[in-house]
């Protein structure tokens, strides 16, 4: 009988104690309940305002000198690395208007000097347009600018240089919907060797301005540019989450604006998610609401896309095995048409696991209140800093058995809609079009001068809170269950 009683007895607690575990909320709930969509958005306004943030200039070292202080806000010791000098360009300031007919005086906005300009004297000059090499030959150019409806050729830039020309102004064309009232963002040969600045400008203002000179309008343009091309150090920034073990994930996102322009969505809202990441995580587990990982987290914000990841992956040639994968986060603040978040690089087999975890993050969350309404896997497009862990890389360096598991979160990608082939055998449950393709968001505002806060990340911030739920969620079922 009283065996019966504490039989009963410990039934009961046992129940109790299930019911409790009910009643708590999850790591997840509680990692969720934690991101703050105001600190993501204050973040890329502050990165914004600091410039373009490029490895080695002063704007680049003072981005990562905030996201270091950041870090070390959150409770983590991390570290500064200089990386290998590259030639970096400063555009300090630059001015380019229409002095004559006067008319035409408020027709250029959002004007941006490309990359690798080398400086130029307030000067100016009659406007001639080029349209071809001949065209160089034939008029004279001399001492004049020159308009251009696409991007020179190396050779047709130094052609018109040599001929004498005091700049290049040029918009794109082909480009006539995504940028009709902003310029696209190009950059010059990676040299200090070029002679004269090049401005990109609006596709309507070019077409505006080429019209006028076919009726024959003359038009007189005054410009300046103030530049600095010099070989510098980029600053990658680390802190590390200890974990049980010293193998280690990679979260990180690439700090500079590599389009030279205000970068808000490519890619301070990257930066803005690492950051995010990296507080919420740490705050659990000083709070106990999570124990220490199964392996560590490193964090990190490198300076230069691309360089600063090669660079990384040279340094530390000799333990490269102690990577378990890398999440890299790059574009996550606009994104049309779709409300889908997007993980890249299931055509990598040895990425299969990591993926397949994002996958069922994004399937387990898609259409619940304030999550995604699509997610999918997609094949990698190349251009950011995963290119520093996939097998071709490994071969570069020597080290082709090492298979390090990496992707890409992004919500666009480029600055027109793309279909892809999806890879056979990756069909998400959460993906709403044909299960054969994948169509990628892009952005209008991509690699252009209004990639700025008020168009991109605070127009959908709820991007970003994405960007980061599916990458700390995914983090949790990999490393503390
Ligand atoms: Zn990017």
């Amino acid at each position: 009988m009283k065996e019966l009683y504490y039989l009963h007895r410990i039934v009961i607690l046992c129940l109790c104690f299930i019911l409790t575990l009910k009643a708590q909320p999850s790591p997840e709930s509680k990692f969720i309940f934690r991101v703050s969509q105001k600190n993501l958005q204050k973040n890329v306004r502050e990165l914004v305002k600091l410039g373009n943030r490029l490895g080695g200039t002063i704007s680049g070292d003072k981005s990562a000198q905030y996201i270091f202080k950041k870090f070390k806000s959150f409770g983590f010791k991390p570290i500064i690395i200089s990386d290998p000098k590259k030639l970096v360009y400063s555009n300090e300031s630059w001015q380019l208007k229409v002095v004559q007919p006067k008319r035409l005086g408020g027709l250029i906005q959002h004007e941006w000097l490309a990359g690798y300009s080398p400086s130029g004297r307030k000067d100016s000059a009659h406007l001639t347009f080029v349209g071809s090499i001949e065209d160089i030959d034939t008029r004279r150019i001399n001492g004049g600018a020159v308009l251009m409806d696409r991007n020179p050729s190396e050779k047709m830039y130094t052609e018109i240089a040599d001929a004498g020309a005091s700049c290049i102004i040029c918009y794109q064309s082909d480009f006539q919907n995504a940028h009709s009232a902003w310029a696209v963002i190009t950059s010059l040969e990676e040299t200090n060797q070029n002679k004269i600045p090049l401005f990109n400008i609006s596709n309507n203002s070019g077409r505006v301005l080429l019209e006028e000179l076919e009726k024959g309008t003359q038009i007189v343009v005054k410009f300046s540019a103030k530049t600095q091309i010099r070989r510098m150090n980029p600053k990658t920034v680390i802190a590390e989450l200890k974990g049980k073990t010293d193998e280690y994930y990679i979260v990180c996102a690439h700090g500079d604006s590599d389009s030279g322009g205000p970068g808000a969505d490519d890619n301070a809202s990257g930066v803005s998610a690492v950051l995010e990441i990296a507080r919420v995580l740490k705050t659990m587990v000083k709070n106990k609401q999570l124990g220490l990982p199964e392996k560590s987290i490193k964090f990190i914000v490198w300076g230069t896309e691309e360089h600063s990841s090669s660079s990384f992956v040279k340094r530390n040639m000799n333990n490269l095995e102690k990577i378990a994968g890398v999440i890299n986060i790059d574009q996550v603040g606009y994104g049309k048409p779709r409300r889908c978040i997007y993980f890249e690089g299931n055509d990598i087999p040895h990425n299969y696991e990591l993926l397949k975890c994002m996958e069922q993050t994004g399937e387990d969350y898609a259409g619940k209140k304030g999550f995604w309404r699509e997610s999918t896997t997609a094949p990698y497009q190349g251009g950011t800093d995963t290119f520093a862990f996939l097998p071709e890389n490994m071969n570069n360096i020597d080290k082709p058995d090492i298979e390090i598991p990496s992707v890409t979160i992004f919500v666009s990608a480029w600055n027109e809609p793309k279909s892809m082939r999806q890879t056979p055998g990756w069909f998400s449950k959460a993906w709403k079009g044909h299960p054969d393709s994948v169509n990628i968001n892009y952005s209008p505002y991509y690699h252009s001068s209004l990639d700025i806060p008020a168009l991109t990340t605070d127009k959908q911030p709820a991007n970003m809170v994405w960007g980061v739920n599916v990458a700390g969620i995914s983090l949790i079922r990999l490393l503390w269950q």
